[in-house]
C-alpha cells in the first residue's frame, strides 16, 4: 500500500472515498490479519517520519508552515475498542481516532469549515462523510473530550431511511445471500454469481461495484432490487448491523446544539453526480440542502460530492452547487488548500485512513515543506 509520500511524489490520490477504495481495503485488511494499514510497508520513508515525530523538528516545520495552509482529513466512521473489525474495513478503530485527534491538536489547529477557508487562515479541518450513526455513538464523544470542531455531511435518503447507501445495500444482499452458485440475468448482462465463502463474495463485491458505478442511481437500485429477488434476501433497515446505520435527526440535531460540529449535504442518495442528468443532479443536491435547513432550521452552506474524484462530479455539477448557494464544496482529492487562493469549489481532502507518523508529517506542514523544496506546491 502507498504511502503518503508516494502521493505527493505523483500527485495521484489513492486513499479515496468510494466503494473500490472500500473493498481494496477489506482485502488488504483481511490478508494483513487485522494490522492497521501501511503496517507492514512504512519502509525508510515512514521510519524517518516516525523519527521527525519524536523529535522537535515537526514541531517547528508546523510553526514555520503555519500560514495560509489548511488540511482537510476526510472519514468514515469509527468501530469500539482499538482494533479494526474485518466486517467493516472503512470503520477506524475510536482509539485510532482519538490519537489522530490529539496529533492534529499538536501539530496544527483543528478548526471549523467555515473559519478555516479564510485567507491568510491555517489549520486543520476534520470532516465525516455519509452519516452513519456511530458518527454520535463514538466520534462525537471523543470531539466532545477534545473540543474539536469537525463537519458531517449528511446523505439525507439514508437519514430518511428512503433510500439506503447502494454501496452497503450491495454488500449487505450479497453477504446474506445463500451459499450457492446461481447465473443472475439482468437486462442483457448474465453474470455468474459464486457464493460459496466469504472471500467469493468479496470479490463479488468488489466487481460488482466498480461497474456498477457507470451506471445511473436509477439503474442501479433498479439492479439491486432484481438481485435481492433473484437471491431471496432483502436489505432491511430494522436488521442493519449497529455500526451501519443511519444517524438520526435528532442525534444531529444534539450535536449541531453543541456548537462543535456543523453539517453539510451529501445528496440524497449518493448518487455518481457525473453519470446522472442536470436534471437528477439537481435535485439530488437542493433537496438535501432542503432537508438539512428544514431539519436544523439554519442555512446549510457547504456541500461534499459523492466519491469526490475529478471524473465523479462535471462542471455542470459545480454550476449547480454554486447556484444553490452553497458557500464550499469539497472533493476527495487529494491536496492541501491555500485559502487565500484556492478554488472554493474544488476544496481537497486527505483521506484519513492513514498511520499516525503519516497524519503527522502532514498535519504539521510536510506537504508544504514538499511542494516548497520542489517548487510545485499543491494547493
Ligand atoms: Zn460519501
Amino acid at each position: 500500500m502507498c504511502t503518503l509520500e508516494d502521493q505527493l511524489e505523483d500527485g495521484v490520490s489513492r486513499f479515496s472515498e468510494g466503494p473500490t477504495a472500500a473493498v481494496s481495503a477489506q482485502a488488504k485488511a483481511a490478508s494483513a490479519d487485522l494490522k492497521l494499514p501501511h503496517a507492514d510497508s512504512r519502509g525508510w520513508n515512514s521510519f524517518l517520519k516516525g523519527v521527525l515525530r519524536k523529535s522537535w523538528a515537526l514541531d517547528l516545520t508546523g510553526r514555520l508552515t503555519a500560514r495560509d495552509r489548511v488540511e482537510t482529513l476526510l472519514y468514515h466512521g469509527l468501530c469500539p475498542g482499538s482494533n479494526r473489525d474485518p466486517r467493516f474495513p472503512k470503520l477506524m478503530p475510536v482509539k485510532e481516532f482519538e490519537e489522530h485527534v490529539r496529533t492534529c491538536a499538536r501539530y496544527s489547529r483543528p478548526l471549523p469549515l467555515k473559519q478555516a477557508l479564510q485567507p491568510g487562515v491555517s489549520g486543520v479541518v476534520i470532516t465525516f462523510d455519509d452519516g452513519y450513526a456511530n458518527n454520535f455513538d463514538l466520534v462525537f464523544p471523543v470531539l466532545e473530550k477534545y473540543r474539536c470542531p469537525a463537519t458531517i455531511f449528511l446523505t439525507t435518503g439514508f437519514l430518511d431511511r428512503s433510500t439506503p447507501l447502494w454501496s452497503d445495500w450491495l454488500e449487505s444482499v450479497i453477504m446474506n445471500a445463500p451459499p450457492k452458485n446461481t447465473l443472475f440475468q439482468w437486462r442483457d448482462l448474465s453474470l455468474t454469481l459464486q457464493l460459496a465463502n466469504h472471500s467469493q463474495r468479496t470479490q463479488i463485491i468488489c466487481e460488482m461495484r466498480r461497474e456498477l458505478r457507470a451506471l445511473t442511481i436509477a439503474e442501479i437500485q433498479e439492479f439491486l432490487r432484481a438481485l435481492e429477488t433473484h437471491l431471496c434476501v432483502r436489505y432491511d433497515w430494522d436488521t442493519l448491523p449497529e455500526l451501519l446505520r443511519p444517524l438520526t435527526w435528532d442525534q444531529v440535531r444534539t450535536m449541531r446544539a453543541s456548537g462543535l460540529i456543523s453539517f453539510g449535504a451529501h445528496t440524497v442518495s449518493h448518487p455518481v453526480l457525473s453519470r446522472c442528468s442536470e436534471e437528477i443532479q439537481t435535485l439530488e443536491i437542493l433537496e438535501s440542502k432542503r432537508r438539512i435547513e428544514q431539519e436544523l432550521g439554519e442555512e446549510c452552506a457547504f456541500f461534499a460530492y459523492p466519491y469526490g474524484k475529478g471524473d465523479d462530479y462535471t462542471e455542470i455539477t459545480k454550476r449547480i452547487v454554486t447556484d444553490a448557494g452553497f458557500k464550499f464544496a469539497l472533493t476527495a482529492e487529494s491536496g492541501s488548500t491555500k485559502p487565500s487562493s484556492c478554488n472554493l469549489y474544488e476544496v481537497p481532502r486527505w483521506g484519513a485512513d492513514i498511520t499516525l507518523n503519516e497524519l503527522s508529517f502532514l498535519v504539521a506542514g510536510g506537504p508544504a515543506i514538499t511542494g516548497y523544496l520542489r517548487g510545485n506546491e499543491q494547493h
